[in-house]
């Protein structure tokens, strides 16, 4: 069977909300990726409701990318505990926890879901930015840890 990084991770031993590099990938002309597990939530006692989940897909989607450079793509884990997220060349747990962050600030301050047209969205009905900004106002009470297993926070938090 094939390795797996994400099922070797012991998620009883993780503290959320944290940021967490899951991996690094380079090719044979140099090009490197990058996994990122952004955790919200306490794996195993907590999941967002897919209205929720989806909703903040179509906002991290947008706002991530205007705070960290070379995003390819974020996408949510299936137990809807958080976000993969995949990316160009190697950022630090503290470059991306900030960036994750400014994100949800933003995440905060919207009053609209991009895309969610019958032509854009796949599940257009299923959305709700009351519940996405409801779980994310206390993602950034707790404060997002830059070490998934002992909280270690930014320094700049408000
Ligand atoms: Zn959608």
């Amino acid at each position: 069977m094939a390795r797996v990084e994400s099922f070797d991770l012991d998620h009883n031993k993780v503290q959320a909300p944290y940021v967490r590099v899951a991996g690094v990938e380079q090719d044979a002309k140099g090009s490197t990726v990058q996994k990122i597990d952004m955790r919200f939530l306490q794996p195993n006692q907590e999941a967002f409701p897919t209205s929720a989940v989806h909703t903040l897909e179509h906002l991290l989607a947008t706002y991530l990318r205007e705070h960290l450079e070379g995003v390819i793509d974020v996408s949510p884990m299936g137990c809807r505990t958080g976000f993969y997220c995949i990316k160009w060349d190697e950022s630090s747990p503290e470059e991306i926890a900030t960036a994750l962050e400014k994100t949800l600030q933003d995440v905060m301050d919207t009053e609209v879901i991009p895309a969610v047209t019958t032509k854009e969205c796949g599940n257009y009905r299923d959305h709700s930015l009351f519940a996405a900004q409801e779980f994310v106002r206390e993602v950034l009470e707790k404060g997002i840890s830059r070490d998934p297993f002992e909280r270690v926070l930014g320094e700049n938090l408000e």
